[in-house]
């Protein structure tokens, strides 16, 4: 049995915990909520072997919360163990929900700010299917940086647009100037995050024309549901809108806008540079992408969702006791399964997965994972160890039950099992 396991709050060590200031605002100082001991380093990246992801590298997390900016972050993490690489398997982009909800999004961008001919330094990029979208739907040039880009997986017309870099984005590439300055899915990885969006602050200088395009996980739902297989050890920096939109605002960026999509579980924000300070006083920017198009005026304003501050702190304070409820829930019902003699699968190979079992300690009662990025099958999850293999392997197996990672995905997945004549119980998170 593999070690892992929850800790109730009182039980780390003090000194640990104590005095930590926060990495977002440098101000407030982080108060623990959450630990979970032993979790592998990287979830996304996965194994050849059972032997190599059961001996993966493993750190405890331990979540914090500043009550000064309401941000959350795990207070012993170790940027140093992370190997970002090509062999990251992070895209969500085999997805047909994800993608349309990825093709959605960039459309709307390129559309609301008038982006056509423009172009686009996307921090972050991944295996640039975004960059790709925005390229394709009529911004005029892509640059995208990411140490896990694989160049031999691009396949689009107009890739004569494009270039990529594989590397981290620092302040080294200030040269690569762009109209929008994109990060999607980075910034939860990222620590010190307050550090970071001054670098890219800086980075812009006196272009106030700049666009900055913004995507990443909202920790609120997480806290309300419990959600804790959204916790795991790559995501360092947790957000809620509030929380984000004081760290643009504090590292000199105004807002344009601030919502949830992906059925609640992003937040999407926009905002414009703001002059550097001058005699002591700030003066507004002109409004992003101005040059001869209508200018968008930025917030200066709050927009719905900024003032979340009470609310997050109430559900940080609630949070331990509703996630040992969750916990104890999925305890029961997969040993209850397992006692039936039922058969559980797990559809989703990713990062939710890795956590969602190495918190919960599961071994033998689930058979293995099916996830439909090819590009997973045949390997196996860190610190779990279980297989992960294609849905066409279902046919044979016949599960009785499906713990999906992620509901959004349902109606996709009961159509998937339907296709191939299964009718399994499907238990989402
Ligand atoms: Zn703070």
């Amino acid at each position: 049995m593999i070690a892992e396991q929850t800790l109730p709050l009182g039980k780390s060590s003090p000194s640990e915990s104590a005095n930590v200031t926060c990495p977002n605002c440098e101000q407030g100082r982080m108060q623990t909520f959450y630990e979970v001991r032993n979790i592998p380093v990287h979830s996304v990246l996965l194994m050849p072997t059972r032997e190599r992801a059961l001996s993966y590298p493993r750190r405890d997390l331990r979540l914090g919360f500043c009550a000064k900016c309401g941000f959350i972050s795990n207070i012993l993490f170790d940027p140093k163990v992370h190997e970002y690489s090509t062999s990251c398997e992070e895209t969500q982009g085999f997805s047909p929900t994800f993608n349309a909800f990825a093709r959605s999004l960039a459309k709307r961008w390129v559309e609301q700010y008038h982006l056509q001919g423009r172009s686009v330094l996307e921090i972050g990029c991944g295996k640039g299917e975004f960059l790709v979208s925005m390229v394709e739907l009529g911004m005029g040039r892509g640059i995208g940086i990411d140490p896990a880009f694989v160049p031999e997986r691009l396949n689009t017309p107009v890739a004569s647009r494009l270039e990529f870099i594989q590397d981290l984005y620092s302040e080294k590439y200030t040269h690569l100037q762009a109209d929008v300055v994109c990060c999607r899915h980075t910034l939860e990885h990222i620590s010190p995050t307050g550090s970071f969006m001054s670098m890219i602050r800086r980075t812009i200088g006196d272009r106030l024309d700049t666009l900055m395009l913004f995507e990443l996980p909202d920790v609120f739902r997480v806290l309300r549901e419990a959600a804790f297989w959204d916790i795991y050890y790559e995501h360092c920096s947790y957000f809620t809108t509030g929380s984000l939109a004081r760290l643009f605002r504090r590292t000199g960026f105004d807002l344009l806008e601030l919502e949830l999509e992906y059925d609640g579980q992003y937040i999407v924000i926009a905002g414009s540079p703001r002059a550097i300070m001058s005699e002591g006083r700030e003066v507004a920017a002109a409004g992003a992408i101005s040059r001869g198009k209508p200018a968008i005026a930025p917030s200066l304003a709050s927009l719905p969702g900024e003032n979340d501050l009470e609310l997050v702190a109430a559900e940080v304070a609630r949070f331990p006791e509703r996630f040992a409820n969750v916990k104890q829930h999925w305890l029961s019902t997969i040993n209850g399964l397992g006692a039936e003699g039922k058969k559980l699968i797990v559809w989703g190979g990713g990062s939710k997965a890795v956590s969602f079992l190495t918190t919960l300690g599961l071994n033998e009662q689930i058979d293995y994972l099916v996830d439909i990025n090819p590009h997973n099958h045949g390997k196996f999850v860190p610190g779990a160890g279980h297989a992960v293999k294609s849905p066409e392997t279902l046919k044979a197996h016949r599960p009785d039950c499906v713990i999906l990672m992620n509901p959004v995905y349902e109606k996709e997945v009961r159509t998937q099992l339907q296709n191939m004549g299964l009718n399994p119980t499907i238990l989402p998170v």
